[in-house]
């Protein structure tokens, strides 16, 4: 055979490699193949002489292979496509906007079920086949009584039933049926079944959502009328919806979302983390089920069965909708039209590992692609967005008014320098939350009490001598548990039982400093000994039922007063709640992060927002050390453009994000003067061959100098505009020869600096 130079060949395709191989790769399609292998097919291919899987990037080659040296490939193991074109190209800006690797986009990409090569679950039904004399009946009836019995009973029925409850229902063996199917008698066929996501809850999603259509706000309309004109331009754009809390944004998106539908196209709908938010899932679901369209939900808590099922749908383009945390953006959607991001500025959007890339980023990325429209909604946009509405590349479509004209809760700022004292030091709630919780208590509304998650942790110290209980291998202080009285790391999970003295000084008065939500949970119990108060923590979080469970609990009034961390606010939309009271409202002001004032201006307004969405108006208690703080005062006012031109202003000043890019270099490793070697080896070849293109910072230690016995140092760069440098500075680290005992991580667009 002569070297292979082809072209349009469809007996040649090229194939990039999971497992991590830059270049792609020519492969032979074997006769039994042609025609199952497309563009985008995920196959099984000779390398390195093992077994991997591939993706079909082309067909044909340009590429010379030398006369029998190309390799067949041995099967193809999806029926669908899994890198479609548009999801190919999404593949490649990923990959290097990201800095990743190949292996790391394309496992996040393609789920694993799919690379296992699952299939659908089939299920087995009966029928009846050819008609059996009479005499064959009666030889039957005679021999096999079971059977005459089963082949009776199918005969009988109108449409085909599931074999395995025909045999349990009527007590027989599979031996009995596979007789009849083999003389004829019965048909045997495949129906493939679909795991539905969610479907044990559906109990629940009834109570909350239906299919009515409220009438929209004059505001909701403008919005659904400008979206609705940009879906019809038929061209890329983003909007973004800037609604207050309670506007009824998903209002707007769903009407967006029906419009596109009912031209066949699809839609992404992403939401910060889907576990926790089951009310829109129910919303959506309820209102397209309506039209006998079918909503599939994509979120990292699916089964592989219900993972798979999802993709297909999807995939074969029997389903066009998806409602997914930050990992849907990558789902297999056809005919992309519309994306939808709720709550863009949330950080969970962020992967905080490889490829670390943010969902909402990569959304209007694959809008882009798909020259299909992208909205971005939110009640407190992320600097970001806002800033690219300021200089003209998004749109933006405001909603200033709640539903029905009710009113934004009244926001109360309580001053906790000036607290009064009880003995035991000063109390974390406030005299006037105390108030307030009593008074609602009384009127039977209900509350809730939330607790900044940076600090809601208790840690160990000794007033005496100073001493903090920290972690050996980290270096952050330990967290209390008081459920098994112990000191446990979060980052690493070393734990050790509380002392009772301190390991220092001696000093037996050791105690617990910091408001954990069980302590808030005690003393407001104190002050309410008949409420029926609950706490969500970390772990109500991760048990999913749990969690409903409390929610549920919540919404029929079963609780009174909801105590937790800004993680449970999200969404959450219950008539009931007149009072919202935020105990350590600064406490994310002072961390080491240039978005400091903006996430707390965030978590001001969207606490806020979880107060009064019903008939009866909200209050809100904002508990703070630092009342003059802007943040502060600009969400206390809801003065969203205030916030937004001083806080822009600030950022221009330092010349940070969202004026430049940020990428974070980070260097870790066992041995401190080795990572510092290493990590000032490169900072002078990047000042060298980049410094002109890119503004480097540091070395500097990272906040967290130590984690799991690792010592950590960073770099920051600042670009004005990243893709071109990040390319270039993956293809300098790859040059640079570093000690394999020091690691180094590229993070582009960092949402996590520490
Ligand atoms: P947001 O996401 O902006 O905070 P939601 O979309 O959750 O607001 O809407 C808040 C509440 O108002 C929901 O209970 C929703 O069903 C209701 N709602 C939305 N739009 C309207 C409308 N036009 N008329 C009446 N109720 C509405
Ligand atoms: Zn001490
Ligand atoms: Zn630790």
């Amino acid at each position: 055979m002569p070297s292979i130079k082809s072209t349009v060949d469809t007996r040649v395709v090229e194939v990039i490699a999971l497992s991590g191989f830059d270049k792609a790769l020519a492969y032979a399609v074997p006769p039994t193949c042609q025609g199952a292998v497309k563009v985008g097919s995920l196959v099984r291919i000779p390398l390195r002489r093992r077994s991997e899987l591939g993706v079909v990037t082309r067909f044909g080659t340009e590429q010379i292979v030398p006369p029998g040296k190309l390799k067949m490939l041995f099967e193809v193991v999806q029926d669908y496509p899994v890198l479609p074109p548009d999801l190919m190209e999404l593949y490649r800006w990923a990959l290097r906007y990201y800095a990743s690797t190949p292996e790391a986009v394309l496992e996040t990409m393609i789920p694993a079920a799919i690379r296992k090569g699952m299939k659908a679950k089939t299920r087995l039904y009966l029928s009846a086949g050819k008609a059996p004399t009479a005499d064959e009946l009666a030889k039957l009836e005679k021999r096999a009584p079971k059977q005459s019995e089963l082949l009776r009973f199918i005969r009988q029925q109108l449409k085909p039933l599931p074999r395995a409850d025909i045999l349990k229902r009527m007590k027989l063996s599979a031996s009995a049926c596979d007789a009849l199917v083999s003389k004829g008698f019965i048909r045997e066929t495949d129906t493939e079944e679909e795991r539905i996501a969610y479907e044990d809850e559906l109990g629940e999603v009834e109570t909350v959502a239906s299919d009515s259509r409220p009438t929209l706000t004059d505001e909701q309309a403008v919005a659904v009328d400008a979206i609705t004109a940009a879906i019809d331009a038929d061209e890329f754009s983003v909007r973004l919806l800037h609604g207050v809390t309670g506007s009824g944004k998903t209002e707007v998106y769903l009407n967006a979302i029906e419009k596109i539908v009912a031209t066949g196209g699809g839609v992404i709908f992403l939401v910060p983390e889907v576990a926790l938010a089951p009310q829109t899932v129910g919303r959506v679901r309820a209102r397209l089920e309506a039209r006998g369209v079918h909503t599939v939900v994509w979120h990292s808590h699916l089964s592989e069965g219900e993972r798979y099922d999802a993709w297909k749908a999807l995939a074969s383009g029997e389903a066009h909708v998806v409602v997914g945390a930050r990992s849907a953006v990558f789902a297999p959607v056809q005919n992309l039209r519309l994306m939808i991001v709720d709550e863009e500025h949330e950080p969970s959007y962020k992967q905080e590992e490889s490829p670390r890339y943010h969902g909402r980023d990569v959304a209007v990325y694959r809008a882009h692609i798909s020259k299909a429209v992208c909205v971005l909604g939110s009640a407190t946009p992320s600097l970001e967005s806002l800033y690219n509405v300021e200089r003209g590349k998004y749109a933006v479509d405001r909603i200033l008014n709640r539903v029905d004209n009710r009113q934004l809760p009244k926001i109360h700022l309580v001053d906790m320098r000036r607290e009064g004292h009880t003995g035991k030091g000063p109390s974390p709630i406030s005299q006037m939350l105390a108030d307030k919780l009593i008074d609602r208590f009384e009127k039977k509304e209900q509350s809730i009490l939330f607790l900044n998650r940076r600090g809601f942790s208790t840690s160990m110290m000794c007033p005496g001598c100073g001493y903090v209980a920290s972690c050996d291998h980290c270096s952050i202080p330990k967290t209390y548990h008081r459920t098994d009285k112990k000191l446990r790391c979060h980052l690493c999970g070393d734990e050790e039982y509380a002392p009772v003295k301190c390991p220092e000084c001696k000093s037996a008065n050791i105690r617990m400093r910091g408001q954990g939500t069980q302590k808030i949970e005690d003393i407001v119990q104190k002050i309410l000994p008949r409420a029926k108060i609950v706490r969500m923590d970390a772990d109500s979080m991760s048990k999913k039922n749990l969690y409903r469970k409390i929610l549920n609990d919540f919404r029929i009034g079963k609780i009174d007063i909801l105590v937790g961390t800004q993680m449970i606010a999200k969404g959450l939309d219950f008539p009931n709640v007149t009072l919202v009271g935020l105990v350590d409202a600064d406490r994310s002001l002072h961390v080491e992060d240039f978005r400091a004032a903006e996430r707390t201006f965030q978590l001001i307004v969207q606490v806020s927002g979880r107060s009064g969405r019903g008939d009866r108006a909200g209050e809100v208690v904002i508990q703070t050390h630092t009342p003059h703080a802007p943040p502060v005062q600009f969400a206390r006012r809801s003065d969203f453009d205030g916030f937004q031109l001083e806080e822009l202003e600030q950022r221009r000043e330092f010349n940070y994000p969202p004026f430049r890019h940020l990428i974070r270099h980070l260097f870790r490793g066992r041995n401190p003067d080795k990572v510092n070697f290493y990590i000032d080896q490169w900072t002078k070849l990047v000042e060298e061959k980049m410094g002109d293109r890119l503004e480097v910072r540091g070395p500097a230690p990272a906040p967290i100098e130590k984690i799991r016995d690792e010592y950590r140092f960073q770099l920051w760069y600042f670009a004005p505009s990243a893709s071109r440098v990040i390319v270039e500075l993956a293809a300098l680290r790859e040059s640079f020869k570093m000690d394999k005992e020091v690691i180094d991580l590229i993070d582009v667009d960092p949402m996590n600096l520490s």
